[in-house]
């Protein structure tokens, strides 16, 4: 690892070299070792590197430099929603009457905290069109486990114990049947048809009376909007299931429909993906989960609810799945959504709707010439493109991600949705220039035109970076942590 231009830490060791300068010691020095068992006493000193105050700075200057984030670059990972984080909310988050706080507080010491919390709760209700609205899950992940688990309390409320299977599109994110899995359900495919939607001939012959809920996301991962939403919802409520709304991904339609309105019973919202919250590299997230007027009695507790004017945490709730999260959720990115819905307001976020939906139609249009486009119809905030044409040239969508990275795009999401070969997942998002997307489709193109031309330099990609291609099997399974000399 060691390099040239960018000496790690330890490479910048030199044996007395410190970072700080103490006053001379003007008390009894404590004598560590003559408290401690000698078994617990370090024989050698920790091989820690010595190092100035500059140096450190550059050492995590260095690091950073090498990251790529929204700041730095285009970033189209489908079904991520890679906007940009307005720094306003930074400011925010950073007021100390929200950062100084500690959850053990009396409520009665920090209503303006709590008022955030339930005015972002509110909003919401309003944005998704559902009764009531819980702060708690910490992820999207988190927030479908939930909402299942109040499913499952539902039925099993009504006497209902039959109720074992979760219906999940063969087009879902990964995470629908693991969490139907993780609630305790069994997970079922339902088929989609050549429209990339959920057929329904084959959702009617899978529903039954072992139903506990249909998992949909709208639009699909396809970027596809489910037109038969409403009667796929008769469909599983005639059956006494319910439906759930993977609402990750709210981008394409805030301010133009609701999945209240569409007859959905639950959501979740990632706050981390369309209402900015900053994300990648697992977290921090915040995933809450609306819910109907009948599943409301089982949303976890604490629920933080208005009480002659006064916001209180409401823990008298029988019917509750119980605490999810330790204290309120992840309120830092809670308060970072509030941020971003009080500066945007309803107009607002129909328009960020507007300009995803209109940005990742541009751009599917252009690219549609040269890659392969499975289900040609107009798409929401993101598409899917096959490089199948590619492939037939020897060169695998895994081939064209890497390359874009020399280019110094982030790759879209690759080989998702599974019912599309080779996939190419690409969501541009609202907050991009007419520029930037086209600085992208010019550069897909020039890769399209390499695999005609010269496909060894895209098989060989990337060819500008710190690093070449890895072996991501073995950097997954047995990857090096320790920093060896
Ligand atoms: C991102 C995403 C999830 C999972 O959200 P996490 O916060 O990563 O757990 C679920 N469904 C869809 C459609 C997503 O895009």
């Amino acid at each position: 690892m060691a390099n040239q231009d960018f000496p790690l830490i330890f490479e910048r060791s030199k044996e007395g070299r410190t970072s700080y300068s103490l006053p001379d010691l003007d008390v009894e020095e404590f004598d560590l070792d003559a408290e401690l068992d000698d078994e617990y006493i370090r024989k050698t000193a920790p091989d820690l590197p010595e190092v100035s105050e500059l140096d450190i700075m550059r050492h995590y200057t260095g690091l950073s430099n090498r990251n790529y984030g929204v700041d730095s670059g285009f970033y189209p990972l489908g079904s991520c929603t890679m906007k940009y984080n307005p720094k306003i909310n930074e400011d925010v988050a950073r007021l100390e009457g929200f950062s100084h706080i500690h959850p053990y507080q009396d409520p009665k010491t920090v209503q303006g905290a709590m008022e955030m919390l339930y005015d972002l709760q509110t909003s919401l209700k309003e944005i998704t069109g559902m009764y009531e609205v819980s702060l708690q899950s910490a992820a999207g992940a988190q927030g479908e486990w939930t909402a299942l688990m109040m499913i499952r309390a539902y039925h099993e409320a009504n006497g209902d114990f039959e109720r074992t299977k979760v219906i999940v599109p063969d087009s879902a994110h990964g995470t629908n049947p693991a969490s139907a899995a993780v609630a305790g359900f069994e997970a079922v495919t339902v088929k989609s048809n050549e429209q990339g939607l959920v057929d329904l001939d084959d959702l009617k012959r899978v529903v039954g009376k072992d139903t506990a809920a249909l998992m949909l996301t709208n639009p699909n991962t396809l970027g596809l909007f489910e037109r038969e939403i409403l009667e796929m919802a008769d469909i599983v409520h005639s059956a006494g299931g319910k439906l759930y709304y993977d609402g990750a991904n709210l981008n394409a339609i805030m301010g133009y429909t609701r999945p209240g309105d569409m007859g959905f019973d639950a959501v979740h919202l990632n706050l981390h993906k369309t209402f900015t919250g900053p994300h990648g590299g697992g977290g921090p997230g915040s995933g809450p989960v609306g819910v109907s007027k009948e599943l409301e009695p089982f949303l976890p507790k604490p629920v933080i609810a208005k009480k002659d004017n006064e916001f209180v945490f409401e823990t008298d709730r029988p019917h509750s799945i119980g605490r999810i999260k330790p204290y309120y959720g992840n309120f830092g990115i809670n308060l970072r959504a509030y941020t971003y819905i009080r500066t945007m307001g309803a107009e607002g976020l129909k328009k960020v709707s507007e300009y995803a939906v209109l940005n990742a139609n541009y751009m599917m249009r252009k690219l549609e010439k040269e890659f392969e486009l499975p289900y040609p119809q107009h798409c929401k905030h993101e598409f899917v493109l096959s490089g199948s044409r590619q492939k037939k040239l020897g060169v695998r969508t895994l081939d064209i991600a890497k390359r874009l990275l020399d280019f110094n795009y982030h790759p879209p999401t690759i080989y998702f949705p599974l019912n599309v070969e080779e996939g190419l997942m690409i969501e541009p998002t609202e907050t991009e220039s007419k520029e930037t997307l086209d600085g992208f489709i010019e550069t897909m193109l020039e890769i399209a035109e390499e695999v005609k031309n010269n496909p060894e330099i895209v098989q060989e990609a990337p060819h500008h970076t710190i690093v070449k291609r890895m072996d991501e099997t073995t950097a997954a399974r047995k990857p090096v942590l320790r920093y060896y000399k």
